[in-house]
């Protein structure tokens, strides 16, 4: 599992779309033996296209498909593309990417995921991947439907930030409830999302002591 995997470009078809909300959807993709580590990234594109974008792996590492969380960014280049795509269209992969990877002699720790919008990808990957992980996520969305495959969480360690309405779930963002909820300082935490909420998350989690070892993320933008 800590061995390096090494990178690779291949061609491979698309089995199913599945729809979450009118622009975010998942790709599933013939994972043929395609290896990764959770928390890794790949590069999406089209044959014959230079054009590529980033996007984390949301399956698990025991399944035998590779799903990819997307959102279709209005104006994007590439994401309204790939919204179009059917089963049975080509695609190109290059990957694995990233270092957004737990090392395995941490695995026994204990984990703080923070994820906002479609930065819940490899989080999700994470709780897959590693079924008997100790961990809390602190999952953040705009509107209650953009919480995407919440059934694959344990209700005891998920935290809904719900920052647009008020529900039953925490009103605010993952900053608010990081503000009001102490971490203690030997979790070790993944941040994933915009670059303006890690930052954020970065100040809030450094004030509860917590070391910048401790501290990991994925930019998504
Ligand atoms: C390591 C990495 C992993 C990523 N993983 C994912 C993933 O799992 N799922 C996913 O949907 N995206 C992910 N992204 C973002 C993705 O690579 C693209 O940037 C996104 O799909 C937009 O591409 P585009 O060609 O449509 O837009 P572009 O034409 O490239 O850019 C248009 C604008 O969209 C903004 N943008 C990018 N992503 C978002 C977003 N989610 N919400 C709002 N604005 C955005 C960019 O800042 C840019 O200003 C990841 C990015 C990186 C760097």
């Amino acid at each position: 599992m800590s061995k390096k995997n090494l990178v690779e470009t291949v061609t491979t078809q698309v089995t199913m779309i599945r729809v979450l909300s009118p622009t975010v959807f998942v790709l599933r993709l013939e994972r043929n033996d395609f290896k990764f580590l959770p928390g890794q990234y790949v590069k999406l594109g089209f044959p014959g296209d230079f054009d590529m974008r980033e996007y984390s792996v949301y399956s698990g590492l025991q399944d035998d498909f590779l799903e990819l969380l997307i959102k279709e960014v209005k104006g994007g280049d590439m994401s309204p593309r790939f919204r179009k795509l059917r089963k049975g269209d080509t695609v190109i992969l290059k990957g694995p990417l990233g270092s957004f990877i737990v090392r395995e002699k941490d695995l026994n720790k204990r984990f703080l995921f923070v994820g906002s919008g479609t930065g819940i990808a490899p989080l999700h990957c994470f709780v897959k991947s590693y079924p008997g992980i100790d961990y809390r996520l602190i999952y953040g969305v705009r509107w209650s439907e953009e919480l995407y495959d919440p059934e694959s969480y344990q209700p005891s360690r998920l935290v809904r930030c719900i920052s647009g309405e008020k529900t039953e779930h925490y009103h605010g963002r993952v900053t608010d409830y990081l503000l009001r909820n102490r971490v203690a300082p030997d979790t070790l935490c993944y941040v994933c999302g915009n670059s303006d909420m890690i930052c954020d998350v970065y100040d809030i989690l450094g004030d509860h002591g917590l070391p910048p070892d401790n501290l990991h993320s994925e930019v998504y933008f």
